[in-house]
C-alpha cells in the first residue's frame, strides 16, 4: 500500500500527513520535512519540486485502484496489487527561469507563468544609484515584499511558496519604489 500521507487533494490536502492550515509551523518546514521523507529523490538541491504523479484507472479496475484517481502524489506511487495495468503518469514541473528588468522610478513589470509550489525571485540593482522595488505575487498586498535601498552591483532575494493543485499559477509583480532612478534587474526561478 502506498504511504497516504503523501496524498494531496486539492483544498483538503495533506502535506506530509499534516493539513495544510496548520498552525506554528512553515511551509517551508513542511517542506523540510517532505524532503526529508524522501530522500531528496524528487527535490532539486534547493528543495523545489521536480515532478509529480496521476493514477489512471483501467476500465473495471479494483475499488483500491479507482480511488487512487483524481489525487496528486509528490512520489510515484506504489501499485495496490500484482498485476495492476492502471497508468501511472509522471508530470514534469516546468523549469522557470524569467528574467526582465525595471528601468527607473515608477516602473512596474509583471509575469505570469505556471510553477511548482515555491520559487525564488532575486532582484540586482545594476546602477546608478541605490534603489529599491516591492514584489506582489498573486496580488496578496498583506505580503507584499520591500527589498528597501539595493545598493549597486548588490542584490536581493525571496522565497515565495504556496499549495495547491499542480502546476501552480503565479502572478509576480514589480514595482519600483524607492531611490533614484535606477536599472533594477530581477531574475524568477521555480
Ligand atoms: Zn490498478
Amino acid at each position: 500500500m502506498h504511504d497516504d500521507s503523501m496524498r494531496r487533494t486539492g483544498d483538503d490536502q495533506l502535506v506530509y500527513g499534516m493539513p495544510k492550515h496548520m498552525s506554528g509551523i512553515s511551509p517551508n518546514e513542511v517542506f523540510g520535512k517532505i524532503m526529508t521523507a524522501n530522500g531528496g529523490g524528487n527535490w532539486s538541491a534547493d528543495g523545489r519540486l521536480r515532478a509529480y504523479w496521476t493514477v489512471h484507472p483501467e476500465p473495471g479496475a479494483c475499488p483500491a485502484c479507482r480511488a487512487m484517481e483524481g489525487l496528486q502524489y509528490l512520489e510515484e506511487p506504489r501499485r495496490p496489487h500484482p498485476n495492476c495495468k492502471c497508468e501511472i503518469r509522471r508530470h514534469d514541473m516546468p523549469v522557470v527561469d524569467i528574467r526582465g528588468s525595471l528601468d527607473g522610478f515608477g516602473d512596474h513589470d509583471m509575469q505570469n507563468f505556471a510553477a511548482s509550489q515555491k520559487i525564488t525571485v532575486t532582484v540586482i540593482n545594476q546602477g546608478l544609484f541605490p534603489a529599491g522595488v516591492r514584489i506582489l505575487v498573486d496580488r496578496d498586498w498583506e505580503h507584499v515584499k520591500e527589498t528597501g535601498l539595493i545598493g549597486i552591483w548588490r542584490y536581493f532575494s525571496f522565497e515565495f511558496t504556496k499549495f495547491g493543485d499542480l502546476p501552480l499559477y503565479w502572478q509576480v509583480e514589480f514595482f519600483y519604489d524607492c531611490g533614484d532612478n535606477s536599472l533594477l534587474s530581477y531574475r524568477i526561478e521555480g
